[in-house]
């Protein structure tokens, strides 16, 4: 434990000298002393389940044992080169990764954030194409850096101040909130109750949805486009999934227009999704750009953008680019043995076999409770929307949802949130998380729904 600063102290440090514009979770903040695998410990030793692992991002387990004795070991001999050396660590992780990716991706640029994997995205977008639109959907997260704000659309992160310019947004086919619903259409074991008219299988849903992209291209962009960002499942934006087969139309209307396709995997990578290693190939697609972040490196700051050997070529074309920390020997070490540990551990399946069971004991809380909308995801993604009734589907309001997010944590259980409104409780623990802790996370989340409902009847 950390003795010398008191959460009073805490506080007035943080009021003091934190930014404002950074908010936290929880009436009262959490001040996090330790973690282990998918448990967190708290200044009082009070434990937590842990069911957004960082916002996604702790993929194999807080201060997962051979993670860190690599990190260790990599201490002890060379931190920091910068890029104008070579070093071991970067080339073994740049085979390694490359391997794990289809051809022709297989060239790799190492940074430290998703917002600057993304940012150097768009750069080759443009570089490559010659033009400058790039579109991406509504309630999109790609980053909050200035270039990259214009990608992203959710309203919280949107300021009135000038971002990325090119940057034209386009409607989100959320078969749960769009207007043409979609029933039938997602790839998840659980399907919306929002119907749509097509019969199982059939998809009309994502036509529609498609219309609304092709109206996007010929009246808000340029003739060309550089391309199009999308994360193969939206997790800011609530673990938002679109129709099966959208995602494959789009990239061809975006490549007939001479635009790259961008998949950000920030969020969905490295096995999270279960069935697939990325996001990307669960919709079938061979994108040309790979941004990836977060579950990369466990919780250590490392990026990686993943293109084809031409597109790589054309940025090259253009002059040089440097990043300082990018590739440093410890994040890629890390990177490594998150690889490795993936793998041993079959962390994988076990994003297959645990969410699914997680994701239909969820479903469950459907049935039984008017206020849950909906459940959604795959794998270890999963989404909770909380709406006033199954009829209107109006989410619910903001404070409601606040008071169950409470109550989980008082009860130990941390989940995530989001939605335009805040709405969806965001699910996703590290990767080695076990049946018997959704158990314990499935009864939390039913206690403290039960408990809102007697609030909502006094
Ligand atoms: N893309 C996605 C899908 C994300 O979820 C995030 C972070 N929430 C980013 C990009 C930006 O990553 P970072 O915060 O590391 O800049």
């Amino acid at each position: 434990r950390y003795q010398s600063l008191g959460y009073n102290r805490v506080l007035e440090i943080h009021k003091e000298h934190l930014s404002p514009v950074v908010t936290a979770y929880f009436q009262k903040p959490l001040l996090l002393h330790q973690g282990h695998m998918e448990w967190l410990f708290d200044a009082e030793g009070n434990r937590y389940l842990d069911f957004f692992s960082g916002i996604v991002t702790v993929s194999v387990g807080h201060c997962h044992p051979k993670v860190n004795a690599v990190a260790q070991k990599q201490l002890g001999r060379l931190w920091h080169t910068s890029t104008v050396f070579f070093h071991p660590p970067m080339h073994e992780y740049a085979e390694k990764l490359a391997a794990l990716l289809p051809e022709p991706l297989k060239v790799i640029f190492l940074v430290n954030s998703g917002s600057e994997a993304n940012e150097l995205a768009m750069l080759m977008a443009r570089a490559h194409s010659n033009n400058i639109d790039i579109i991406s959907f509504r309630g999109a997260y790609h980053g909050c850096s200035p270039y990259t704000l214009g990608l992203t659309n959710v309203g919280t992160y949107k300021m009135e101040l000038p971002g990325g310019t090119g940057c034209q947004p386009t409607m989100c086919p959320d078969v749960f909130r769009g207007p043409w619903g979609g029933s039938h259409c997602r790839d998840s074991p659980v399907q919306t109750i929002r119907k749509c008219s097509c019969a199982p299988d059939c998809c009309q849903a994502k036509d529609q949805y498609i219309e609304q992209f092709k109206d996007t291209l010929s009246t808000s962009v340029a003739k060309s486009i550089a391309g199009f960002f999308a994360e193969p499942i939206q997790g800011v934006n609530g673990v938002v999934q679109y129709p099966k087969g959208f995602l494959k139309e789009a990239f061809e209307l975006v490549r007939a227009r001479g635009g790259v396709c961008i998949a950000d995997e920030v969020q969905t990578g490295f096995g999270r999704l279960g069935s697939h290693f990325w996001g990307f190939q669960t919709h079938d697609v061979l994108p040309d750009i790979v941004t990836m972040a977060k579950g990369i490196g466990n919780g250590f700051p490392m990026a990686a953008v993943i293109t084809t050997p031409e597109i790589a070529k054309s940025l090259a074309k253009r002059l040089q680019h440097f990043n300082t920390f990018g590739g440093n020997p410890m994040a890629c070490a890390i990177g490594s043995a998150v690889l490795e540990v993936i793998k041993e551990e079959n962390l994988q399946e076990n994003s297959q076999e645990v969410g699914t069971y997680m994701l239909l004991k969820f479903a469950k809380l459907r049935d039984e409770f008017e206020i849950v909308g909906d459940v959604r995801g795959k794998g270890l993604m999963i989404g909770i929307e909380m709406v006033q009734d199954k009829i209107s589907c109006r989410p619910l309001p903001r404070e409601e949802v606040n008071q169950i997010h409470e109550d989980c944590k008082h009860m130990g259980l941390l989940v995530g949130r989001g939605s335009i409104f805040s709405q969806t409780f965001r699910i996703a623990p590290s990767m080695c998380i076990t049946k018997p802790e959704v158990d314990f996370a499935v009864e939390v989340f039913h206690s403290a729904l039960t408990q809102h409902m007697e609030r909502r009847a006094k």
